[in-house]
């Protein structure tokens, strides 16, 4: 199976860390679990020029490299990728975040992993004609049978697919948020994920 995996808040747990970050740099006062909106400015009430300076902040290799892996994530994809599963994390990270994010995967036992940038937000910095940054249409021609990911904002990306089944990571900031069909299934942890991609496997 063709199993795609999202990075921030489905391998590693970025949102924590923009709450530390926010707090420090801002004195914003929003513990992860209140965080209810993807949009991040939205969440910690920040205008435009706060924002750009929390994402750069946030897109510095120290930053990436530290971010903690969500538990079981590696585990987990190993495992599918030795019974011979096909894995892609596809992010929607700025393409100046590919080599620190590479090295993360790389120092989190993820060297098998293939890993791109997808302009998923209307983001900056994609640089065209690289073979880790995808055009749409080049994702578009990719093909997958499982999805993980956290952001309403990435369902999308799901249409061209009418087979896939997308399993939604739980997150304060997808829980109120309507599934676009019955192919979606929120799910709490790795062991969840594992569960259901071996149910199908
Ligand atoms: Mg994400």
């Amino acid at each position: 199976m063709r199993i795609y995996v999202d990075f921030d808040d489905c391998l590693c747990e970025t949102g924590r860390a923009f709450s530390k970050l926010a707090a420090e740099m801002f004195g914003r006062d929003v513990p992860y679990e209140d965080m209810r909106f993807f949009e991040l400015d939205k969440t910690f009430d920040l205008d435009d020029g706060q924002f750009e300076r929390l994402m750069i902040r946030g897109h510095e290799p120290e930053a990436l490299l530290s971010y903690k892996e969500t538990p079981g994530a590696s585990a987990v994809i190993n495992e599918w990728i030795s019974g011979g599963h096909e894995v892609s994390i596809i992010t929607g990270r700025p393409f100046s975040a590919y080599e620190p994010s590479r090295e993360w995967l790389d120092a989190h036992g993820l060297r098998k992993v293939g890993l791109y940038c997808l302009n998923k937000y209307g983001r900056d910095s994609f640089i065209k004609d690289s073979p880790f940054s995808l055009e749409l249409e080049d994702y578009n021609r990719m093909q997958f049978d499982f999805a993980v990911e956290d952001s309403p904002r990435a369902f999308r990306f799901f249409e061209h697919l009418p087979n896939l089944r997308v399993l939604v990571f739980d997150r304060p900031w997808n829980r109120d948020c309507a599934f676009p069909n019955g192919r979606y299934t929120r799910c709490f942890d790795w062991a969840g994920i594992r569960r259901l991609v071996s149910e199908r496997a």
